[in-house]
């Protein structure tokens, strides 16, 4: 069956976007643990981060750096924070959490605001992309 995030690629499933390449996407957390929490994926649906092709591996890493700069000059933070889980969804995935402390990439918050918040987060964020 086709994970969750493989459904958000397809269109089946909304996300607010904030960047996309022939092979990832980058949209906002629908929980975030802080605002601005956005998630890199690769389009291509492995697991285990460390299961992906190194092409694929070293494309996603590159792809969220610059996710990651344009989220620092959108929103304000000391820097961006980067985690790897996937308990939850069984898609390689890279968390960027914008943090001015460690309590910031706590997976426990919930920082979620508006559906209008989160487009116009999406949007600026985009913009410097
Ligand atoms: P992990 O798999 O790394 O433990 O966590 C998965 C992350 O995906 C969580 O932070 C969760 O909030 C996020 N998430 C789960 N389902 C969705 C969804 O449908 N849309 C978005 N935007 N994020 C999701």
């Amino acid at each position: 069956m086709a994970s969750i995030f493989t459904k958000i690629i397809n269109g089946e499933i909304p996300c607010h976007k904030v960047a996309e390449t022939d092979d990832f996407l980058a949209f906002l957390d629908i929980n975030p643990n802080a605002w601005g929490h956005t998630l890199c994926i690769p389009k291509k649906e492995v697991d285990r981060l460390f299961d992906l092709d190194e092409d694929t591996y070293n494309g996603l890493m590159s792809f969220s750096r610059k996710v990651a700069l344009a989220i620092e000059k959108v929103v304000s933070c000391n820097r961006v924070g980067v985690a790897v889980v996937g308990l939850e969804v069984p898609h390689a995935h890279v968390h960027l959490i914008p943090i001015d402390s460690m309590t910031d990439m706590d997976f426990k918050n919930n920082k979620a605001r508006s559906q209008k918040e989160f487009a116009a987060l999406a949007s600026e964020i985009a913009s410097q992309f």
